[in-house]
């Protein structure tokens, strides 16, 4: 592997402070060196990436990713679920096009096929495929049919204690990471849904209960406020949407904000108000899944959450037709535009906190950590815009190697 050398460049670290110019020596899959201002590092071995001035920063972390929700924007495909053969290479495919887009690692959110992240993770370590550090999950758990939750999402489900514990057992088993759980219904389901509760409390300490013990991590889909306290009172560590919570959910949320995250996934509310009539979808049909009044509500709840310190991430579910793969960095523009997220905020929410999420030495630019790096065009801790175009990331880095290596100017 070639060791490299960026030069030239300012340095947004992930920790949300102001950019700064300097440069990063990487020896191996690791951040060797930063100097800062005139300061010059050993230039022994490396081979040098002049930056003119752009921006290099951390890659990013897609806090809520489905890599198996089929459509990407190089390809709309107009089904969840598809041949398990077929299915498995587009979820390569969409991990390709998550890693073009500037994201070095995903947390996943629930996976259409149990044993396809387990498998395409270690496929990504070793090398063999493309795509961005994975946090493993398995399939969505839920009651199948209630509410509306659509087929595909629990085909073998015993809501015994006794069938729980093994559910969360088996999937440590098959090597996920974490495992996906519907805690609460959704209004994108059917009118109503984000009230209706999945799991009794009792059901949600036996998970609890059961996770701690094999050692795997919880995530779910939350919306009414007793499903969020209840994921949070169980030990969940990944807490999705939170969009109908209240006073006492945020309580609950703040006291455990060091243990957990909040993903709350406007990117897909923000597609179905705004960005998916051709595909079915419009304002009347948008009202009635709840987006329109869901968009309205994360509105006060995030801001509110950010305000208590409690750590929301960007990531928004993409993998829809109309809300596909590759658009994932939309989410950052949200964060500022509706929630009041600085940009360097927004941006340190996906990387530096990102790398929390992901628990990696990852998401921040310092010696030790992975070169996880991205060259991006212009500034993005002003305009994080910049990153939906992926013609802005100048050079992709993972693991110390080139994704997407740069084009060289010759001055
Ligand atoms: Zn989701």
């Amino acid at each position: 592997m070639t060791d490299t050398l960026f030069t030239n460049v300012w340095i947004f670290d992930g920790t949300g402070a102001a950019r700064f110019p300097g440069e990063i020596a990487v020896r191996g899959e690791r951040i060797a060196a930063v100097a800062r201002g005139d300061d010059r590092l050993d230039r022994a071995g490396l081979a040098v990436v002049d930056g003119h001035g752009a921006t290099l920063m951390p890659g990013m972390v897609e806090a809520h990713a489905h890599l198996t929700w089929p459509s990407s924007v190089e390809r709309v495909i107009d089904a969840m679920k598809l041949p398990p053969e077929e299915h498995l290479l587009v979820t390569a495919q969409n991990a390709r096009i998550t890693l073009d887009h500037g994201f070095t690692s995903a947390y996943s959110a629930g996976s259409l096929g149990e044993r396809f992240e387990p498998a395409l993770r270690d496929m990504i370590d070793a090398g063999h495929l493309a795509g961005p550090r994975l946090r493993a999950s398995a399939l969505e758990k839920g009651a199948e049919g209630v509410m509306g939750v659509p087929a595909g999402h629990d085909p073998t489900h015993d809501r015994s204690i006794t069938g729980l514990r093994a559910y969360v057992a088996e999937m440590k088993a098959i090597g996920c990471d974490t495992i996906k759980f519907l805690m609460s219904s959704d209004e994108g389901f059917a009118p109503g849904g984000s009230q209706v509760l999945m799991y009794s409390e009792e059901e949600a300490s036996a998970i609890g209960a059961a996770a701690r013990e094999a050692g795997i991590w919880l995530a779910c889909h939350a919306q009414a406020s007793e499903a969020i306290k209840r994921a949070v009172r169980a030990g969940f560590r990944a807490i999705f949407h939170c969009t109908y919570a209240d006073s006492e959910a945020l309580d609950v949320l703040e006291a455990r904000r060091d243990t957990l995250f909040v993903a709350p996934a406007p990117g897909l509310l923000y597609a179905r108000c705004h960005e998916a009539e051709a595909f079915g979808i419009g304002p009347d049909e948008a009202a009635r899944m709840g987006a329109i009044s869901g968009l309205e509500l994360m509105q006060s709840v995030i801001p509110e959450m950010r305000r208590r310190g409690i750590r929301v991430l960007p990531g928004g579910d993409y993998g829809f037709p109309y809300n596909p793969i590759g658009r994932n960095a939309r989410d950052l523009d949200l964060f500022v535009r509706l929630f009041g997220f600085s940009p360097r905020e927004a941006l340190a929410a996906a990387t530096g906190q990102g790398g929390q999420l992901m628990d990696l030495p990852v998401g921040e630019i310092r010696a030790g950590l992975f070169a996880d790096l991205l060259l991006v065009a212009g500034d993005p801790t002003e305009d994080v815009t910049l990153l939906e175009d992926k013609i802005n990331l100048l050079a992709i880095m993972k693991g110390g190697r080139f994704h997407k290596p740069p084009v060289q100017q010759s001055l």
